[in-house]
C-alpha cells in the first residue's frame, strides 16, 4: 500500500474505503459478511482511511464501521464521520446526533469530520444554526481531530467555504470527467495555494468510469489491455499530489482487490497515458446524456420513479449506441419509469449535481418511446 502525509501529521492510505455502497444479498438486504471479509482484506492489504455518514443506509453504515473496526486497535485506522445537517433541526438535535455517531463508531474521538456534502443552503444552515461553533468545540476539546467539509455546489460556493477559516482538509467531487463541474479543476488549484489536502469522492463518478462500453475506452486498452476502467480512474487522481486520499465505495470483493492492487502498484500516469484519458473523456462527454452518478440522494421519489436507473438507462444507450438492449430495459421498469413523474420538485432539490431531472425525464422518455414507435 502506498500513502501520504496527510492533515497534521497522518499517513493516511492513497485508497479510501467508502462505506456506502455495500454488497447486497439477493434479497436486497446488506449482506455483512461479505461486507466484513472486504473490509477485513482492505485493512490487512494496509488501508487505514474508513468514511461512513449517517446517512448512509440510515445509521447501519455507522454501525457497521464501528462494529468491523473495533476488532482492530483503535490507533490503526482513520474513521471519517459528517454532520449531514439536513437531517439536523436544532443544537440539541446536534447534541444527540454526534454523541449517537460517538456510540455508533465505537470510539471516543472522530479522526476527520466534515460538515457534509456543503452547498449555500446547508452552510448557511450551519452557520445560522451555531452548528459550527459546536463542531469547533468538540475540535477544540480532541474529540474532532481534524475538521473538514465537503463539497457539492459551484465554484463561487466552494471559493467562500473554502476561505472561511484554515480547514485541516476538504473532500471534494473530482475524476477525469468532472474537471470543470462543482470544485473541478479550478477547485482543486485553489485548495492546494491555500494549503488544504483533499480527499477525494466519486473517482468513478458512481461506477460510470467503471463501466465503459468497450467502444468508448479502446485508447485505454490499447496501451495497457489488462488495467481494469477503475485503475485508470485512480490513477489519474493519485498523479495529482494533493488529492491525498481517494475514496471508493466498494460494493463486491472483485472491486477491492482491484482498487488495492491499483494503490499498491500505483505509479503517476505518463503523458501518453494522460493524452489517452482526454480522449476517452471527450468521447465520453460527446456522447452521454446527462451526469448523473447514481448517488440515489433523490431516492425514494414519492411517485415510485427510478431515476438513477432511469438515466442510466438513458446514458448507457446513448454511450454505446445498443439501443434496442438498454430500451427494452427501459420497458422493464414499468410503474418506475420516467413517465411517472408527477413534476413535485422534490428529488432536484437534494441532486449534488444540480440535475434538472424533471425536464431530462420527459426527455428520456420522448426519446426512447419515440424510438420503439418509429421501429
Ligand atoms: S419530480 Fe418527479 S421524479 Fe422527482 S421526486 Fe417528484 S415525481 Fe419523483
Ligand atoms: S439524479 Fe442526482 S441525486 Fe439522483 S442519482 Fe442522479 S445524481 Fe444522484
Amino acid at each position: 500500500m502506498q500513502y501520504r502525509k496527510f492533515a497534521k501529521n497522518d499517513h493516511v492510505s492513497i485508497l479510501g474505503f467508502g462505506m456506502m455502497r455495500f454488497p447486497n444479498k439477493e434479497d436486497g438486504s446488506i449482506d455483512e459478511e461479505l461486507l466484513e471479509k472486504m473490509v477485513d482484506y482492505a485493512y490487512e492489504n494496509g488501508v487505514n482511511y474508513f468514511d461512513t455518514a449517517q446517512v448512509y443506509y440510515n445509521d447501519k453504515s455507522e454501525i457497521l464501521t464501528g462494529k468491523i473496526l473495533s476488532k482492530y486497535p483503535r490507533n490503526s485506522y482513520y474513521v471519517t464521520d459528517k454532520l449531514s445537517i439536513w437531517v439536523v433541526n436544532s443544537l440539541e438535535e446536534l447534541d444527540e446526533f454526534f454523541n449517537n455517531q460517538l456510540r455508533k463508531l465505537q470510539v471516543d474521538y472522530i479522526d476527520y469530520y466534515l460538515l457534509h456534502a456543503l452547498n449555500k443552503e446547508y452552510w448557511e444552515k450551519i452557520i445560522n444554526m451555531g452548528a459550527m461553533d459546536y463542531i469547533v468545540d468538540k475540535y477544540e476539546k480532541g474529540i474532532i481531530k481534524n475538521l473538514g467539509f465537503s463539497f457539492h455546489d459551484d465554484y463561487e460556493t466552494f471559493e467562500k467555504i473554502i476561505k472561511y477559516r484554515k480547514w485541516d482538509f476538504c473532500q471534494i467531487q473530482y475524476n477525469y470527467l468532472d474537471t470543470e463541474v462543482q470544485a473541478g479543476d479550478r477547485g482543486y488549484k485553489l485548495a492546494e495555494e491555500l494549503g488544504v489536502e483533499l480527499v477525494i469522492m466519486e473517482p468513478n463518478k458512481g461506477g460510470l468510469l467503471c463501466r465503459l462500453p468497450e467502444i468508448c475506452v479502446e485508447e485505454f486498452k490499447n496501451i495497457n489491455p489488462d488495467a481494469s476502467q477503475a485503475n485508470w480512474a485512480l490513477r489519474w487522481l493519485w498523479s495529482k499530489t494533493n488529492c491525498k486520499v481517494v475514496l471508493s465505495g466498494m460494493s463486491d470483493m472483485e472491486q477491492t482487490i482491484d482498487n488495492v492492487n491499483s494503490a499498491n502498484l500505483f505509479e503517476p500516469l505518463t503523458e501518453v497515458e494522460q493524452e489517452a484519458v482526454k480522449k476517452v473523456r471527450k468521447a465520453i462527454l460527446a456522447a452521454q446524456r446527462n451526469g448523473c452518478t447514481g448517488c440515489e440522494y433523490c431516492m425514494p421519489c414519492p411517485f415510485g420513479v427510478n431515476i438513477p436507473r432511469n438515466f442510466r438507462i438513458w446514458n448507457m444507450g446513448a454511450l454505446t449506441g445498443n439501443y434496442e438492449k438498454e430500451w427494452k430495459r427501459y420497458s422493464q421498469l414499468a410503474d418506475a419509469d420516467a413517465s411517472h413523474c408527477m413534476q413535485c420538485g422534490s428529488c432536484e432539490a437534494v441532486c449534488p449535481q444540480s440535475l434538472n431531472i424533471i425536464s431530462d425525464l420527459a426527455s428520456l422518455h420522448k426519446e426512447i418511446t419515440d424510438y420503439i414507435n418509429n421501429k
